[in-house]
């Protein structure tokens, strides 16, 4: 075994995934579950691959969707906005694309119409969360007149996402303006939009039986975070029907000895330039662990034994207080985190991070 380690429980990634997207779809709602926050291991694609609850596969990167497997026949959909760079590798990988830009519509077009396809968009409307998104009520009107005349493009829907960036809540009457924004759509160019996407794991709290519900015209979430994690993500609430432990991260312990908690001699700047301070706690049992800056940010990992603590981290160390478990560790011996996003993200990003799986 080599460490740093993520272990992932496949068999707790299975009950959330069909957990949750029953739920979903118990409300006339299809799931896109998102692969991105763990880089589109293949390992677990195949999991959401398999899953027959889950409509369709999403990532945000391009490159990721190479690692799905080619039987796959669930539509692919690509969550970034394209830069005008990568159009071609949309083109050929991609079935459904978010947009924002009429210049690169325009440019898709261009491209599926050289590799004789038609790409299917969904245009995401801004809402004031202040990421990606058409703001102008005008401007959505212009761009979905200008896209229906696109022969190689077809409008599937619309699209928002809130919460990521500005931090803001969806609620009934934010998703109430995207509603209406299909109704007038399909009233003002009679067309009919097939999707409305409704937003990311931060929508499901409105779905709670106390809560205000969706309106009926969205029909679509995606869906990275609550599946992986079992929390919804408005408020951070845990879902309890679902695993939070999916994942584990371990750490080696590589030296473990009394030290004092004062570093000795003139306080200048750490290696990341920033200037630290110290509490005086005595002599601790310390433990360096292998593991540093470099694999994650030890800022959103929690050790599962609750006696332990960590107080600091440097590119390829990870420095730990044992002090109230002193004699139940020793040099060797694997420490175990709990993760959240950030760590996530980060871990199955290294390279220096084994990958394990239970439950295959
Ligand atoms: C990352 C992302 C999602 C998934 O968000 P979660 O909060 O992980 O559910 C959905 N849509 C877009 C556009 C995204 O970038």
């Amino acid at each position: 075994m080599a460490y740093p380690q993520i272990e992932v429980d496949l068999n707790k990634l299975r009950h959330n995934l069909t957990y949750l997207s029953e739920y979903i779809k118990d409300r006339d709602i299809k799931v896109a579950g998102v692969t991105k926050v763990f880089a589109a291991h293949p390992e677990l694609v195949k999991v959401y691959d398999e899953n027959e609850s889950i409509d369709y596969l999403a990532d945000s990167r391009v490159e990721n969707f190479s690692h799905y497997p080619s039987e796959s026949t669930k539509p692919k959909l690509l969550l970034r906005v394209p830069m005008l760079s990568e159009i071609e590798a949309v083109v050929e990988n991609v079935d459904i694309s978010l947009n924002s830009e009429i210049e690169t519509i325009r440019r898709i077009n261009q491209v599926a119409k050289e590799a004789n396809k038609v790409h299917e968009i969904i245009l995401m409307i801004d809402l004031g969360d202040l990421r990606e998104g058409v703001f102008e009520e005008e401007e959505v009107f212009e761009y979905v007149e200008e896209i229906i005349s696109l022969e190689h493009i077809s409008l599937k829907g619309i699209g928002v996402n809130l919460t990521c960036y500005g931090a803001i809540i969806p609620d009934r009457a934010i998703l109430d303006r995207l509603a209406k924004y299909k109704n007038e759509i399909e009233a003002k160019f009679d067309i009919s939009l097939e999707l409305v996407s409704g937003g990311n794991s931060s929508s499901l709290h409105l779905l709670d039986p106390d809560a205000e519900g969706l309106p009926d015209e969205i029909n679509m979430l995606r869906i990275g975070e609550a599946f992986v994690l079992g929390t919804e993500t408005a408020y951070g609430h845990p879902i309890p029907e679902m695993h939070s432990d999916v994942f584990t991260l371990k750490a080696e312990i590589i030296e473990y000895r009394d030290k004092p908690s004062l570093p000795i001699g003139n306080v200048g700047q750490d290696a990341f330039g920033n200037k630290p301070t110290f509490i005086d706690k005595g002599i601790m049992r310390r433990g360096i662990l292998g593991i540093g800056k470099q694999d994650v940010d030890f800022e959103n990992l929690t050790p599962r034994d609750e006696r332990i603590e960590i107080i600091g981290s440097s590119s390829d160390h990870l420095i730990v207080d044992f002090t109230q478990a002193q004699d139940d560790y020793k040099l060797g011996d694997i420490v175990e985190f709990d993760i959240s996003y950030g760590p996530l993200l980060n871990l199955f990003t290294s390279a220096y991070v084994e990958k394990t799986f239970v439950n295959k």
